[in-house]
């Protein structure tokens, strides 16, 4: 970790410790990253001052609601907040009904490792280095000096192994090991915890999947893969957004994909589009055009139309990063 984040670390802890309401935050359409890691930090504030509070500004979907804690996660409407610490979140947009709360704090800690984060607070620890923002939770834990217990750590291994597609991709580097070997030195339960993550999935899910794969289109000399999930889908299958959870990586894992995008039909006129890429392709970039980003691998936008509509456009922008 370069010094520069060292220090502002230290500038976020000295907050931490003067401030008397403290709110963390994530983002909306949360993964494992970021409840991992507002719920780590939550734990470890709570240990530290005896109390924290821990925003909900959306669904928990149904893989994380087995960490410890997970009850800490509420709603609360309390405009007296001194100290707002937005976690694993790229831009203030992604707070959803979070970001009133978030302008009317009195300072705001942005703690993040997307490449496309804005800085869009007082305070900005900003490391696209890091794997996870979980990493960097690790860190500022162990700086404060408050022992990482087991729930805290299977907070941490959870975030750290989702943001990784477990350790797999490029982002891991040999500090991600590190500290998860540390989190299992703790005595975690990596089995317990991966069969709630990776092999819990719910029929429903399973039926999404496969729905959700039948519309699959094999575009631009078989580089890029392309799926969508509807609204009747869902309905038809009794499952939820969240659900579509592990289609985008199964298409990108096609040997000859290089990008695989995956439009989710929210209505008739706005389309949520995640994107992947194995190793050439910057999809963050893309993602950037239409207000979204992400990480050089991993990016999603909102893009308002049709899915016919979103399809066109998003397409365009894949060809012409290939060019
Ligand atoms: P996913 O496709 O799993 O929703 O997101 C992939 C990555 O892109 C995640 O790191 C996520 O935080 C980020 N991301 C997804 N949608 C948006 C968006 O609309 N704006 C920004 N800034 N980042 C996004
Ligand atoms: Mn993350």
């Amino acid at each position: 970790m370069d010094k520069k984040i060292d220090f502002l670390m230290d500038d976020a802890i000295r907050l931490i410790k003067e401030s008397d309401n403290i709110l963390i935050a994530s983002h909306v359409q949360p993964d494992g990253d970021s409840i991992g890691s507002i719920l780590a930090l939550g734990m470890a504030i709570e240990k530290l001052k005896g109390k924290v509070r821990i925003l909900k500004v959306d669904d928990i979907p149904s893989d994380y609601q087995f960490l410890p804690n997970i009850e800490l996660i509420k709603e609360f409407d309390d405009e007296n907040i001194d100290l707002f610490i937005a976690l694993d979140c790229g831009d203030m947009e992604r707070l959803g009904s979070g970001k009133k709360l978030a302008l009317k704090a009195k300072q705001i800690v942005n703690i993040d490792h997307h490449i496309t984060n804005d800085n869009f607070g007082d305070l900005n620890i900003v490391s696209p280095s890091s794997a996870a923002t979980g990493e960097l939770v690790y860190k500022i834990i162990k700086k404060m000096d408050v022992q990482i217990d087991k729930n805290i750590a299977t907070c941490l291994y959870t975030a750290i192994s989702t943001d990784t597609g477990s350790f797999m991709y490029s982002n891991t580097t040999y500090k991600t090991h590190l500290i998860v070997a540390e989190l299992l030195k703790i005595g975690i339960n990596i089995n317990d915890i991966n069969i709630n993550i990776y092999q819990s999935r719910s029929m429903e899910r399973t039926k999404l999947f496969l729905d959700s794969l039948d519309t699959l289109e094999i575009l631009l000399d078989d580089k890029v893969a392309i799926v969508t999930t509807t609204q009747d889908m869902l309905e038809s299958n009794d499952a939820k957004l969240e659900d579509t959870e592990g289609i985008i990586s199964f298409v990108r894992d096609i040997d000859t994909v290089e990008v695989a995008c995956l439009l989710k039909e929210i209505d008739e006129s706005e389309v949520k589009v995640s994107i992947r890429s194995k190793k050439a392709i910057d999809v963050s970039k893309i993602c950037n055009k239409f207000n979204g980003g992400g990480h050089i691998r991993a990016a999603g936008c909102t893009i308002y139309g049709s899915i016919k509509e979103a399809k066109k456009l998003i397409l365009k922008e894949i060809e012409m990063a290939f060019r």
